[in-house]
């Protein structure tokens, strides 16, 4: 069946959309942690369609709200006031964490830093952005042209003058190896040196506070709060993108920023808080986010059924203390995979349930040499076993770890258990 749909695949889609696997997985339907395949076979579901599946396949509340909200009016976002897209909007500033914080919703997590990056350099005057080696933040026209991993972008061209710093990526950054304190310092200098070279004059920074597409790689605690200092002293507003780390995800706090001790000017968000339905946006206080003068609507952000959708999805989040148990299930994955003292594996890394497996060459050393082979092998093992998992880094040799939030203790055991087998079965 699978290999029918591939036929069809290419002859529909762009030859650049990426497709795991050897024999593609064609989804069929999604069941709290596990999806099945059309041929039958059922998945525990370890990425969630990129922190998709924020909590859970096919939850009841959220299927609910949607059903609810479709018989009653599928329509656009503006022009209309519209219950669902305030009340969602309302709920996420009170969790924002954002001083008098005000909603933008977007169809995406591309629109959603769009957005951020049309504000903040209309605000500034300026379209000089600072942006993090390594990064990812979207595939338009203005993301690509600040997604410091150059392999994403189909194009040299650029509206923005981009600027790219260290710090996301200690594992291989070249200040590998320095303590935490001395690594943040070191950061610190190229981020001055980067900004004295522009001339003073960058209207943001943006930053994913773990790198997703990257590979889940961070820098210290402490890194991006060091630079908001920095940031702060030359009025150049902090953008972080929460695409991948918001919602509890990270299980020691709510958002990726709230690991660096600062408060960033603007959030962006996509992927889970939809849990698979279209839905992104930008937190902003209302001083920034009120700044546009003209007409600004975007026809499907936070349109009726997507914004019911993702508060029910939203409120099951809190009301169940998801974040919790991130906090709970990640070490239990985290710790299994240290274990492990595998000869591939470089690097275990991440937070919560967040976590990422840099596979090397064995004896090359540290920073091991990339072995996107070996990743490519532990999927399939994985697969072949009832697992799915990710695959990212520059050079797609690490393992993504994301499973829903509710996560329970047995899939939690029965997925490492998995994954460490197919890991030593992938060991030259
Ligand atoms: N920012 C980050 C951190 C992301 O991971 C992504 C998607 N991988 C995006 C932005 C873009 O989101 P979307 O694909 O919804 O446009």
């Amino acid at each position: 069946m699978s290999s029918e749909l591939l036929k069809r695949t290419r002859a529909v889609l762009p030859s650049w959309l990426a497709i795991y696997y050897d024999e593609p997985i064609e989804l069929d339907r999604g069941d709290g942690r596990h999806v099945w395949d059309s041929d039958g076979n059922r998945y525990l579901d370890f990425f969630g369609g990129i922190l998709t599946t924020m909590t859970a396949h096919a939850l009841p509340e959220v299927t609910q709200a949607v059903a609810d909200q479709a018989g009653k009016i599928i329509h656009s976002s503006t022009l209309y006031l519209n219950r669902p897209m305030v009340e969602l909007a309302e709920q996420i500033a009170t969790v924002s964490e954002i001083p008098d914080a005000k909603v933008f919703l977007t169809p995406s997590g591309t629109e959603a830093n769009d957005a951020a990056l049309l504000l903040a350099s209309s605000l500034r005057r300026s379209n000089q952005i600072l942006a993090l080696r390594n990064s990812y933040h979207g595939r338009s026209f203005s993301t690509i042209a600040i997604t410091g991993n150059r392999s994403w972008s189909p194009t040299s061209l650029s509206p923005f003058q981009t600027y790219y710093v260290h710090g996301g990526q200690q594992y291989r950054s070249p200040f590998a190896g320095l303590s935490d304190g001395e690594y943040i310092a070191a950061c610190v200098a190229d981020l001055r040196e980067v900004l004295d070279q522009a001339g003073g004059d960058v209207a943001a920074f943006i930053a994913e506070p773990i790198q997703g597409v990257g590979g889940f790689t961070s820098g210290p605690d402490g890194l991006l709060g060091a630079f908001a200092e920095v940031l702060r002293e030359k009025g150049i507003l902090w953008i972080s993108d929460e695409v991948q780390t918001g919602w509890g995800r990270t299980g020691e706090h709510f958002w990726g920023w709230q690991a660096s001790g600062a408060v960033p000017d603007l959030v962006t968000f996509a992927k889970g808080i939809g849990n698979g339905l279209s839905m992104g946006g930008v937190i902003a206080p209302a001083s920034i986010m009120d700044s546009l003068g003209a007409n600004h609507i975007s026809t499907f952000g936070g349109s009726p059924l997507t914004s019911a959708g993702a508060l029910a999805n939203l409120r099951y989040l809190l009301d169940h203390k998801l974040q919790a148990n991130a906090a709970l299930q990640g070490p239990v994955l985290f710790d299994g995979l240290r274990a492990l003292d595998s000869p591939v594996v470089g690097d275990v890394r991440g937070k919560g349930l967040m976590l990422g497996v840099e596979l090397v060459r064995p004896g090359t050393g540290t920073p091991g040499d990339p072995a996107p082979e070996i990743a490519t092998a532990v999927l399939e093992g994985c697969k072949r076993r009832g697992l799915l998992v990710g695959k990212g880094g520059l050079h797609g040799n690490v393992l993504r770890i994301a499973p829903p939030l509710t996560l329970t203790a047995e899939e939690a055991a029965a997925g490492l258990a998995a994954l460490l087998a197919a890991i030593e079965e992938a060991t030259p």
